[in-house]
């Protein structure tokens, strides 16, 4: 286990750094009340600058990258990550304060989240887990894991801590200018507000911070009538979800089949009536709970559902209806009226690909990206701003680190990529290819639509593609090993063992001795075989919902 005080000390390491290790550009203004100047443009000498934002699982993971490029390559360039919060972690990183709606809050994360796949696919490849990590680990763990990461790799001196990027808007052409980049400086009582130029702007900002919430007919009708008697009827978004007994004594309806969704049912089971499930999806093993179609309408006394029967107990309840794909710092007019905005947020856009003037989010998509990552917008060169960490229904670090590959490799010389044309006609392809396969590619946004095989099939040809352009040695192998693999298609199976091994009180038995990477793919390996005969012996019982890959989409 990770001893608590080992923990404390390295969680407090990182608030030390939270101090840029050179001072902020020259012109920014520290101020001792809560009203900043701005200060004047600032361009560094460095023969490339590079932004990233946040310092999440995917900002972690293209810094470490970019670092890891050959000093020659990389002489001269000046990186820096801003990161909003107090460390680093992303979504991991808990949140000190209890949720108020509609303020949103840090994280998503609540109190007793544990990951529902086995850690060791959650993995930079080549960075494990500490020893004794339960398979399955409590959310503290992987908060750990991104500390490790950052301090172990000397990632810590380049990240800049409570530094907001406020705004980010391109001065220039399709071929040459800067981003002018607004962050801003909370030092406790004391903010300030820095501008500064960078040749390319990485966003890893996540997306799961921006609640997708459904309108509903009727809801403001039905909220204004608590039957007297019961507690105040209340809708909220998963994303204020923290505790099951705030719902004792309430009827609760939980909304949505993704991730967050099943964990509400499961966490809120005992207490929750109803599971609202699209047709599509399928109910909760071991949920306690009665599964409903979509809602239709809500009325004075009741929630009307499609199907035409009406739920009239129902007191609370909790839209898991997954996230919006957002960037409001990329979106905000920039403070430099010449610099232009580098992402239109459209909703209900009839623009696809090939007409796009620019980027764009309809919300679900952000249009035209080559490979999820590199913008093309004809408003700058592509390398200018790409993006990590923006597929789902993927094992994030590895898939992050792939990404990161390229992207560093992109930066390091532009001819890495295809021409614009080219990607272009390349990533219209592929959304006919998904039209072809019954998808709307402007719907399925960023979503791998065939799961496993597609995420897996993403990352092995972006890594191919570099070691075809020789920007890697090709050892003739796919980039997802073959026991990831195996792990994330019996994530189910690995989760009933590991369920098993804690029942009978065996964890420290199998984690004893393992270690390095190939020793937890062993284990995987082993405990794939052990359970497999175990269940081929006494059929399949305890099932227990862990192990499937985090989907957020899921309404
Ligand atoms: C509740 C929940 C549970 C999950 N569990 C699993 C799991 O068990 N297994 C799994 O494989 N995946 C899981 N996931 C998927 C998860 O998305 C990934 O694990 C991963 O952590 C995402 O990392 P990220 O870096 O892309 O985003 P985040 O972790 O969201 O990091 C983004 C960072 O950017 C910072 N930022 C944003 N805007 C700015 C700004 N303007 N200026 C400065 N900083 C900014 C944020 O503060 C944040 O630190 C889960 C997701 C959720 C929501």
């Amino acid at each position: 286990m990770v001893r608590f005080s080992q923990y404390v000390v390295s969680i407090l390491s990182l608030f030390l750094w939270g101090e840029p290790e050179v001072p902020p550009a020259e012109g920014g203004c520290l101020l001792n009340n809560s009203s900043a100047l701005t200060a004047t443009n600032q361009r560094s000498n460095a023969s490339k600058s590079i932004a990233i934002v946040g310092a999440g699982s995917a900002g972690l993971a293209i810094l470490k990258t970019i670092l890891d490029l050959p000093q020659e390559t990389r002489h001269g360039w000046e990186v820096v990550l801003y990161e909003q919060r107090r460390n680093v972690g992303g979504l991991w990183l808990p949140d000190p304060n209890e949720p108020q709606p509609p303020k949103l809050p840090e994280t998503p994360l609540y109190p007793r989240l544990r990951t529902n796949t086995p850690h060791p696919t959650m993995t930079y490849p080549g960075y494990t887990f500490r020893p004794h990590t339960p398979l399955f680990p409590t959310h503290e763990y992987v908060e750990q894991y991104h500390v490790d990461f950052a301090v172990n790799n000397n990632l810590t001196s380049y990240i800049r801590l409570n530094h907001t990027v406020h705004s980010a808007g391109w001065k220039g052409n399709s071929t040459v200018g800067e981003w002018v980049v607004e962050v801003h400086h909370t030092n406790g009582e004391v903010k300030s507000i820095t501008k500064r130029s960078f040749d390319h702007l990485i966003v890893a900002n996540g997306h799961n911070h921006y609640p997708r919430i459904p309108k509903f007919q009727g809801t403001d009708e039905w909220l204004a009538h608590t039957p007297t008697g019961t507690r105040k009827r209340e809708i909220e978004h998963s994303i204020f979800y923290r505790y099951p007994e705030r719902y004792v004594n309430m009827t609760v309806l939980v909304v949505g089949g993704g991730a967050s969704g099943r964990d509400a049912v499961l966490q809120v089971g005992p207490i929750a009536t109803y599971h609202s499930l699209k047709e599509d999806k399928e109910p909760t093993p071991d949920a306690n709970v009665t599964v409903v179609p979509r809602i239709s309408h809500f009325t004075r006394t009741s929630i009307v559902l499609v199907d035409g029967r009406s739920l009239d107990d129902v007191d609370a309840v909790i839209l898991a209806t997954g996230y919006e794909f957002l960037v409001p710092f990329l979106s905000r007019p920039s403070s430099d009226q010449d610099a232009s905005v580098g992402l239109v947020e459209s909703p209900k856009t009839t623009l696809n690909c090939t007409t796009a003037p620019t980027l764009i989010t309809n919300l679900r998509y952000i249009f035209p990206l080559w490979e999820h990552i590199f913008s093309l917008s004809q408003q700058y060169p592509p390398t200018a701003l790409s993006f990590v960490g923006l597929p789902v229904l993927i094992a994030n670090c590895p898939s992050d680190i792939a990404q990161a590959l390229l992207i560093a490799h992109a930066l390091a010389d532009p001819s890495t990529l295809p021409s614009r044309a080219e990607m272009l006609a390349d990533l219209v392809a592929q959304e006919s290819r998904l039209r072809e396969r019954g998808y709307d590619p402007y719907y399925a946004g960023h979503k791998m639509v065939g799961g496993d095989d597609d995420a897996q099939a993403y990352q092995n040809n972006l890594v191919r593609y570099l070691k075809q352009k020789g920007r890697l040695p090709d050892d003739g192998k796919d980039y997802v090993e073959p026991w990831r693999r195996i792990a994330r298609k019996e994530s189910f199976l690995l989760g009933r063992a590991w369920r098993r091994i804690e029942d009978n009180g065996e964890a420290d038995k199998w984690l004893d001795g393992v270690e390095t990477e190939d020793q937890w793919a062993d284990l995987i390996l082993r405990l794939v075989n052990w359970q497999r005969k175990h269940e081929d012996k006494y059929g399949l019982h305890g099932s227990v919902y862990v192990g499937q890959p985090w989907d957020e989409s899921g309404f």
